[in-house]
């Protein structure tokens, strides 16, 4: 079969590979976007983001009805219809997925179906059900992100021991769940799980959950886990797991003293390692770090000059919205502008009860790095919105340069803080000072206005908090 010729080929069609794939066409290149699944969107829209955030708007509202005893409503205790509820979160998934179908189409964008592998620089065999398809291009986007992290010593080939995919299939709620990990999946899963009846034992090696959360902004979350789950263990490892009947045995070491208990099932998220296998990579110039991630300068290019790489597979943090970004990045290097991940401002959202959001500059990495910061901070308490949702354990927090009273970071917790996280990006990356944000009517009564208050607080005059400025 002759081969097929393309300006760029992008390889892996998530929220990285879908978004330059698009702004690709609508920069007016030839694009071909490939697919080894016969869904697009990849891990964040099938797999990740969007189903945990489905079974995270389902579990709030048990929260919530059961909450709102408090409040003089008392509902009956939930039943839970798990078909129904799966079906639901699949028509969400099926939408948006042949969603990006059609918006491919309707650019112009050439979907082919099938497994990509790079026969060298500038060729990409493409496995279909059809047969081969060689592709030659000028440029190469590769963006074929992550999978779940499964130690050797976790992975029993036992259904019961899941990572975040079999977790979000949602087979059965547990009775006895152990979660390893109190990262972003860990701390999102088992607050699924927990809502929904299991008994939540949620270990982690560190000291702290959310290890890079500031611990301030954290507190809340970490109250709400110590409520909402049967126990959370820190400093506490895994050793080794063996199926035990329909159960999994698990071995613990904390403090130097091992234990074992039987768990139903137990949800492995640890973290994520890159998908860089079998890609055919060594028949090109891309080189990768100790990890499998792969090499890219600021404009993300890699070892290779035909070939870019954006996403979780390029390292880094691994969020859907940097993969976006990079994608941007990517394809406006090879339309031949002068772009670069310089100076990005990158938000970071975890779904918890309360959401935990940041971005910019942290004050633990503020105080690792010896930077001075002026912190001021506005407690959800002292908010009439936040007392009207009934969550007034929420809190606000600038970072602010104090010589030029820019905002260097934003962190916030509390109800709906991953919504609210976006005005201090943009803070942060429009240069704005405490003033701005001062200066900026915010609307009465709305979370928004922490935010507001909060640099108020800086000149040591925001209304509902009594904090003096420091001379
Ligand atoms: P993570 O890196 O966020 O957390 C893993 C945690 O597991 C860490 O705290 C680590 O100390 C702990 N850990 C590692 N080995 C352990 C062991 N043997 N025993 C006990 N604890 C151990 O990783 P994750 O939660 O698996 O998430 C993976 C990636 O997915 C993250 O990097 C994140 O960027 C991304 N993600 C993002 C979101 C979001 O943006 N809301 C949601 C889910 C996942």
């Amino acid at each position: 079969m002759e081969p097929i010729k393309t300006e760029i080929v992008v390889v892996g069609s998530g929220p990285g590979g879908y978004a330059a794939a698009f702004y690709a066409a609508d920069l007016g290149k030839k694009v071909i976007l490939v697919e080894r699944e016969k869904v697009l969107g990849g891990v964040c829209l099938n797999r990740g983001c969007i189903p945990s955030k489905a079974l995270l708007h389902a579990a709030h509202s048990i929260t919530s009805a059961r909450e709102s005893e408090r409040r003089g409503i008392t509902y009956g205790p939930p039943s839970i219809d798990l078909p129904k509820l799966r079906a639901w979160k699949e028509s969400i998934l099926s939408r948006l997925s042949s969603g990006v179908g059609q918006l491919a189409k309707m650019r112009g964008v050439q979907v082919m179906q099938g497994r990509g592998y790079f026969e060298d620089s500038r060729t990409l065999r493409v496995e279909t059900d059809q047969g081969q398809q060689f592709v030659k291009y000028d440029h190469a986007i590769i963006a074929v992100g992550s999978k779940p992290a499964m130690p050797r010593d976790f992975d029993l080939g036992n259904p019961r021991v899941m990572t975040s995919t079999e977790a979000l299939e949602l087979e059965d709620i547990p009775e006895n769940l152990l979660v390893i990990g109190g990262g972003y999946i860990g701390m999102e899963l088992g607050t699924v799980y927990a809502t929904f009846g299991s008994k939540v034992v949620l270990v982690e090696a560190l000291d702290s959950i959310l290890a890079g959360a500031d611990p301030d902004l954290a507190r809340p979350v970490v109250a709400y886990a110590k409520k909402a789950f049967k126990e959370v263990r820190l400093r506490t490892k895994v050793g080794k797991m063996s199926t035990s009947g329909k159960q999994i045995k698990v071995e613990f070491n904390a403090d130097g003293q091992k234990k074992e208990e039987l768990y139903d099932r137990v949800l492995v998220a640890v973290g994520r390692s890159a998908n860089a296998d079998d890609l055919g990579l060594e028949n090109t110039k891309v080189s990768f770090d100790e990890k499998g991630f792969i090499h890219v300068n600021e404009k993300q290019q890699t070892t290779d000059p035909a070939i870019f790489a954006i996403g979780d597979i390029a390292g880094g943090v691994l969020l859907a919205h940097k993969a976006s970004k990079e994608g941007r990045i990517a394809v406006e290097v090879i339309a031949g502008q002068d772009s670069a991940f310089v100076d990005v401002t990158m938000p970071a959202v975890v779904f918890t009860d309360p959401e935990l959001a940041w971005c910019g500059l942290t004050e633990s990495e503020a105080k690792a790095k010896g930077i001075e910061v002026a912190v001021a901070r506005f407690p959800w308490a002292a908010s009439g919105r936040a007392l009207s949702f009934d969550h007034p354990e929420g809190l606000t927090k600038l970072l602010i340069e104090p010589d030029t009273e820019r905002i260097l970071g934003v962190g916030i917790v509390g109800y709906g803080a991953g919504e609210l996280i976006a005005e201090g990006v943009l803070a942060v990356e429009m240069g704005a000072t405490a003033k701005d944000l001062a200066l900026a009517v915010h609307p009465h009564p709305t979370l928004s206005e922490t935010i507001m208050e909060a640099a108020e607080a800086f000149y040591g005059h925001s209304t509902h908090t009594m904090v003096r400025k420091k001379v």
